[in-house]
């Protein structure tokens, strides 16, 4: 007398990621996100559609994110904040994105917001040298050399005379009778002399070719 078996319950063959290993249940592992892996996915075809695929793909991606970024300023944030994601580039992506196009556009034409030089031969209405003074007027320093001598302890002014602007760099000749001071904006060096204490600007400008920042006497 046969006892009746339980039905064996049958599972049906199982794939594995690829990559993970998970159990595949549809086209992608949803633990990884690997697409399930098929023969003709070594195909030159399949190889050449996928290339044109991605290329599309990104190109969509950058001008939808792009063009939000843009027309609707902080519509991608409550996107992100939402979870809808796959839509746009990464933040970082796209952060790296606008960072190599500073650095092409710069590249190609050097007009850049850091080039100060450049921005300084084309402010003719003066903002940036208004604004130039106030800092200087805040900071207490003006565009001044100022030379002090030590009253024991104590600093005591001896000395000054006009300097150019953003000034970067001083250096002094051994016996203290030349003073070259090095201006950023104007791009050149300011020589300058020492008489006991009368200091006098002789008028000599060393022209650089870049705006020169630190400056020092030679040692030996
Ligand atoms: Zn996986």
């Amino acid at each position: 007398m046969a006892s009746a078996q339980p039905n064996p319950i049958v599972h049906p063959p199982t794939e594995l990621c690829p990559s993970c290993s998970t159990d595949l249940a549809g086209r992608f592992c949803h633990q990884c996100g690997e697409k399930k892996f098929h023969q003709h996915d070594l195909a030159v075809k399949h190889f050449l559609q996928h290339a044109l695929d991605e290329f599309t793909h990104l190109d969509s991606k950058v001008f939808a994110t792009l063009r939000y970024l843009f027309s609707r300023p902080g519509y991608l944030t409550l996107e992100y904040t939402s979870g809808r994601k796959s839509k746009y580039m990464k933040p970082l992506s796209l952060f790296l994105l606008a960072v190599a196009l500073m650095f092409l556009a710069d590249s190609i034409h050097p007009r850049s917001v850091y080039n100060i030089t450049f921005l300084n031969q084309n402010d003719k209405a003066g903002t940036l040298d208004t604004a130039w003074n106030k800092l200087a007027a805040k900071k207490h320093m003006p565009k001044q050399l100022l030379l002090y001598r030590f009253d024991g302890f104590k600093p005591v002014k001896f000395a000054q005379a006009p300097v150019g602007r953003w000034s970067q760099g001083i250096a002094f000749s051994r016996d203290g009778s030349t003073i070259l001071v090095q201006n950023m904006l104007e791009k050149d060096i300011q020589v300058f002399r020492l008489h006991g204490t009368t200091l006098t600007d002789t008028g000599q400008r060393i022209k650089l070719s870049g705006g020169g920042a630190a400056m020092r006497t030679a040692k030996y």
